[in-house]
């Protein structure tokens, strides 16, 4: 048997990056050679397997026939006399297509080195439209190397819009979108990934509700950069510059859905956005099963982010009313983030990139003063149940009163 290195760890030695997981293939072997040097299975009808000791995925070189809609309905075809190039065409770009033995000797049938170097993620070969995620890859590889200068190539891009227009990107399940989306998000310019789904018109079927803000508008004086879409990549360039986490991105992409409501007779005003973006949040955050720390922290920035720049103008009550909807007390993390999402959205407008957030501050001094009312001194009053709950209450409304009196504003 003959084994390559494959993908990723080729392409990004080649772009001088640093190589993180190394995938393998294996030409020549049988599924029972492998199991019997040790090689553990990945899964039962996938030739597929993990090195005994590095851990690392080791795939037979195989062809891959379409039978059906989706990633299941996929023949998979490994045996000892698929070759190399076989294997290879099959795969999604010409950058990630190429192989290499152990002395660095590259086989690259279909140009991936050319590609490189022309800066272009081009597919591999008319299969390409076989696996709708394929789409969600290129994106996420163009928001991967758009610091490089990776452009989609033209016919690419052709055929990612076909593909969305087909109505295959249905039949992805949300389990292998979210993979992608999550991957997507933590890149360094995360708002390509979005920019080149709009652009194939992937957008508007995967996400609507965030294709539904280009051509939106805005206030001018508050929001410079005017269009809604516009400011929305702004704000995730911010969270990736920031160096944000994932519930964060997802929370500045989906902050300003309510805005794709607004009747265009109430443009450029947006009355009560936060409250109906809501429902478009739950279905998107419902549609890609995101993770509940995501699904929560996007439901309340929605909800809240306005009273975050309002911030220093809120009365004491309103404050302690939004430190009790985070539930600051036992979660200050997740106070932490959404403060965070506040920050990137103020900075996500243009020219406004710079300017300061006295509110991020602000909200963390009050969440202190509220957290520092001690319960002991009114059970030893002898407050109990629901007595004791609004005494604290009103403690800490005390609390945020003295706070507001001293805060520099
Ligand atoms: P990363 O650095 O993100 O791991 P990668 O290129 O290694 O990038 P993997 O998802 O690890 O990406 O996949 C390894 C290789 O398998 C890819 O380079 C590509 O050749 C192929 N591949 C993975 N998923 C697909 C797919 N859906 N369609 C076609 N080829 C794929
Ligand atoms: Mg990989």
């Amino acid at each position: 048997m003959q084994i390559y290195k494959v993908g990723g760890a080729v392409r990004d030695r080649l772009l001088g990056k640093p190589v993180t997981d190394i995938d393998w293939v294996v030409v020549g072997a049988t599924t029972e050679e492998m199991l019997a040097k040790g090689f553990r299975p990945v899964g039962a009808d996938f030739p597929v397997f993990l090195h005994p000791k590095s851990g690392e995925e080791y795939a037979l070189a195989r062809t891959e026939r379409k039978n059906g809609r989706g990633y299941g309905g996929f023949i998979f075809h490994a045996s000892p006399d698929v070759t190399l190039e076989e294997d290879l065409i099959r795969r999604d770009l010409t950058i990630n297509a190429m192989a290499e033995d152990d002395q660095q000797n590259l086989t690259d049938p279909y140009h991936g080195q050319r590609d490189l170097e022309a800066r272009l993620l081009r597919h591999v070969s008319p299969a390409f439209a076989e696996d709708p995620l394929r789409v969600l890859r290129v994106a996420r590889f163009a928001a991967r190397y758009a610091e490089l200068g990776f452009t989609v190539a033209p016919e690419t891009l052709e055929l990612m819009r076909q593909l969305s227009e087909s109505g295959e990107l249905e039949a992805l399940t949300p389990e292998r979108s979210w993979k992608e989306i999550a991957r997507a998000l933590m890149e360094d310019q995360p708002q390509v990934f979005i920019e080149v789904l709009r652009e194939c018109g992937a957008l508007k079927v995967l996400m609507p509700e965030v294709d539904a803000l280009f051509g939106v508008p805005q206030p001018e004086a508050h929001h410079p950069e005017i269009d809604t879409g516009a400011h929305t990549l702004s704000v995730l360039e911010q969270a990736a510059l920031y160096k944000q986490p994932l519930t964060v991105r997802w929370a500045c992409l989906l902050h300003d859905l309510g805005k794709g409501l607004t009747p265009e007779e109430e443009w450029p005003r947006h009355i009560a956005h936060e409250h109906k973006g809501l429902k478009l949040i739950k279905a998107v955050n419902e549609r890609f099963k995101a993770p509940k720390d995501c699904q929560e922290l996007a439901l309340l920035v929605g909800k809240y982010h306005t009273h975050g720049h309002r911030a220093l103008e809120l009365k004491p009550s309103t404050l302690l009313e939004l430190l009790q909807s985070f539930d600051v007390y036992r979660r200050p993390q997740r106070f932490e983030e959404f403060i965070a999402a506040c920050e990137m959205d103020a900075r996500g407008r243009k020219g406004l990139e710079q300017r300061s957030y006295p509110q991020a501050d602000y909200l963390r001094g009050a969440a202190t003063a509220a957290r520092s009312v001690a319960v002991q001194p009114l059970l030893e009053k002898g407050f109990k149940g629901p007595e004791l709950g609004e005494a604290i209450k009103s403690e800490r409304l005390k609390a945020l009163k003295a706070y507001k009196a001293v805060a520099p504003a």
